[in-house]
């Protein structure tokens, strides 16, 4: 029997208005229902929004460090629970079980991160000019924030949102992925647990476009972090700008990692590898392309190969090398891109089938001679397909990486540390590394991207997580 799981609104548990349902599947065994969810409307929406609205005075007005205590309270309730978190998020969403033990203990570390700062929070105090004159400012929450978050870290990013909302004073009304919104619910219950007033935070479940875009329009609604595709965050973006939100989009990405002819070519075989296949392919910041010197070029591809090929597959609860695709779309639409690029004239080195087995698994694939021209080279495919690219010599590399729309995260692999000060410097990308693969980065740094990317103006994590839900006064007392 599945979980029967409900909203959380002003600290309740409770079914949809419309009474509907939409169940989560396993993508490693289609078959199996995992949970069944509200199939919330706008009305839902809107009372969720209510709550939150309702919530906040009383919320902005608690002390600091009581808020952070909370936070910390859940996150030690989700450490005690991480064998059950991480088996959810598996079986919801396909990732192994190291992917989604890590994103687990991210989750946790990001509660008790923001738990630590929320006793930190405060302006700053100034000499004035002027005499007999106190000069200060404060730091003041928005009021209520709308979370809209993707399915692919169905735990982390809701988190890395969720958690510097409330440390600042705001509440909060969350539309998880319907894909994987299981473990929001557990994050909802942990702070209900530790304390969380009522009203404080409110999760609904249901479509994008009703619920997503209720919040993304809804006057009682002051800011809005969205993370997802390119695409649905320009929508979002329209629809919250319109009464003036304060809006923070995290979007796609096609990560360039270059090779260059100084490089380790073993070594970066496996950065690229990593980059490229770890959690299927499906991170924002997974690398999409190489970018190789062509005097290093086949034998990258031969090492990169042997990687791709080394790759096991199997349900995620058993940790295999790769998990499936999170859904039978994502996997066809994978499979989509390996025939276009092959009509382009890539050739297919290795993989790119759909694996004859239960599940959405396709072989890691590999594709060589790719011109940036091609659609392989420019748009996101969100699947583990390499597109390796070569190039004559470092400038023709880096105006490659840059030959794009998008700007998340982007590596290079070398041995000149000129080279790298230049990538440091040309490179449009709000991450950037040097000899380390693209995805990945510890939580007390900024994030955040360039270009289509991102909305560039307020970064994710960090001390610059909690910029996008304060607002600050200059305070002049004579
Ligand atoms: P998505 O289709 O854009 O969906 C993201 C969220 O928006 C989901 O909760 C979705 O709801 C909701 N949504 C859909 N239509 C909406 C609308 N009209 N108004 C408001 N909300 C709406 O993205 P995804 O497929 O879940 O995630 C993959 C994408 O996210 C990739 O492009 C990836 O690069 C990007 N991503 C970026 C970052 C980053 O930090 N830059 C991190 C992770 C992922 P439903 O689930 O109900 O459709």
């Amino acid at each position: 029997m599945p979980d029967q799981r409900l909203n959380y609104v002003s600290g309740e548990w409770t079914a949809s208005n419309t009474d509907e349902t939409f169940e989560t599947t396993d993508p490693a065994n289609p078959d199996e229902v995992i949970a069944t969810y509200p199939q919330s409307d706008a009305e839902d929406t809107e009372r969720a929004i209510e709550a939150a609205n309702e919530a906040s005075d009383e919320w902005a007005e608690t002390p600091g460090p009581e808020r952070g205590r909370i936070l910390t309270a859940a996150g030690s309730l989700l450490d005690q629970r991480t064998d059950e978190l991480t088996e959810l998020l598996v079986r919801e969403e396909g990732k192994t079980w190291s992917e989604a033990g890590g994103e687990v203990q991210r989750a946790i570390d990001i509660f008790h991160y923001f738990g630590s700062k929320a006793s930190d929070l405060g302006g700053t105090v100034k000499s004035s000019s002027a005499r007999d004159t106190n000069l200060y400012t404060t730091v003041e929450p928005l009021g209520v924030a709308g979370l809209i978050t993707p399915w692919n870290y169905p735990i982390a990013i809701p988190a890395w949102k969720i958690a510097p909302a409330l440390a600042a004073g705001n509440t909060v009304v969350i539309k998880p992925a319907t894909l994987a919104p299981g473990v929001v619910h557990e994050m909802a219950e942990a702070l209900d647990e530790a304390g969380l007033p009522d009203g404080v935070l409110n999760v609904v479940t249901g479509p994008g476009s009703e619920v997503g875009s209720t919040i993304a329009g809804h006057e009682a609604v002051d800011a809005v972090s969205f993370t997802g595709s390119t695409a649905v965050g320009n929508t979002v973006y329209d629809t919250a700008t319109e009464d003036g939100k304060r809006v923070q989009l995290e979007m796609g990405g096609k990560n360039p990692t270059i090779v260059s002819d100084s490089a380790d070519v073993e070594q970066a075989a496996d950065i690229v590898a990593n980059g490229a296949f770890g959690v299927t392919g499906q991170a924002c910041t997974a690398a999409s392309r190489a970018i190789v010197h062509e005097d290093v070029y086949d034998e990258f591809v031969d090492a990169v190969v042997d990687r791709a090929a080394a790759i096991d597959h199997g349900h995620g609860l058993d940790d295999p090398g790769m998990g499936p695709h999170v859904s039978e779309s994502e996997l066809e639409s994978t499979l989509e891109y390996v025939e276009i690029a092959q009509d382009e004239g890539a050739t297919l080195e290795y993989g790119g089938s759909e694996l004859d087995r239960e599940g959405y698994y396709v072989e890691p694939a590999v594709f060589s001679d790719v011109d940036t021209e091609m659609r392989l080279a420019q748009e996101e495919v969100f699947g583990p397909v390499l597109a390796v690219i070569p190039v004559s010599d470092f400038d023709e590399a880096i105006y490659v990486a840059n030959d794009v729309d998008y700007g998340l995260s982007a590596s290079v692999v070398t041995d000149d540390h000129t080279e790298a000060n230049r990538f440091v410097e040309e490179i449009e990308a709000g991450v950037v590394k040097i000899n380390e693969k693209t995805t990945g980065l510890e939580l007390h740094v900024p994030f955040g991207g360039m270009k289509d990317s991102s909305s560039e103006t307020y970064r994710e994590q960090g001390d610059a997580g909690l910029d996008f839900y304060t607002i600050s006064k200059t305070v002049y007392d004579n």
